[in-house]
């Protein structure tokens, strides 16, 4: 297990679409590692998920931290293989998106507050879920990055882009639920 380096924004490998995960290599040692240094390196950086891509390895691969709003129990990590995500509703939530590789910086983003997610896990298993609110947030946030696709490429207006620290100083509302400060 290791520690990987973040590709920041720039880097190529964040705008290419990532290749798919053949069935048959998930439960490789080789694999099994990398999953692990993915998670390794999303808690260093203190990230709330992290995709493959963002350590320089293409590949359709997500982990995140999973704490569902409707419980208070303590957070357990998600990892999607080959994800793929459906809208279930038109309507849609706006939250303050940040991202690993745009250290310092947050944005407000739209995105459909519920979807159906279909994924292969660690083990190999069949994922299928449902998921709204934040964390549909940050499973569509993830997913992007295996298309190439960063967060500051659905922000609709620019004047809702900001440095962390001017967000903090003068767009935060502290009695706004939607107001998160997470890293993906
Ligand atoms: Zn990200």
């Amino acid at each position: 297990m290791a520690i990987r380096k973040v590709a920041r924004m720039g880097h190529p490998v964040l705008r290419k679409i990532a290749a798919p995960v053949p069935e048959k290599a998930i439960k490789t040692p080789e694999f099994q590692g990398f999953v692990h240094d993915l998670i390794d390196t999303m808690f260093e950086y203190d990230g709330r998920g992290l995709a493959a891509p963002q350590i320089h390895e293409s590949l359709r691969v997500v982990v995140m931290l999973w704490k569902s709003e409707k419980s208070s129990s303590k957070p357990t990590i998600l990892c999607l293989i080959n994800p793929v995500i459906k809208p279930l509703t038109s309507e849609t939530s706006h939250y303050w998106e940040g991202c690993l590789s745009l250290p310092g910086l947050r944005g407000l983003v739209e995105r459909p507050n519920r979807i159906a997610v279909t994924a292969l896990g660690l083990k190999g298993e069949k994922i299928e879920m449902e998921v709204d609110g934040f964390d549909a947030t940050v499973v569509q946030h993830e997913c992007d990055h295996l298309d190439g696709v960063l967060y500051i490429d659905r922000i609709k207006d620019l004047k809702n882009f900001s440095f962390n620290q001017e967000y903090d100083r003068h767009l935060s509302n502290p009695d706004d639920p939607d107001d998160e400060g997470d890293n993906e």
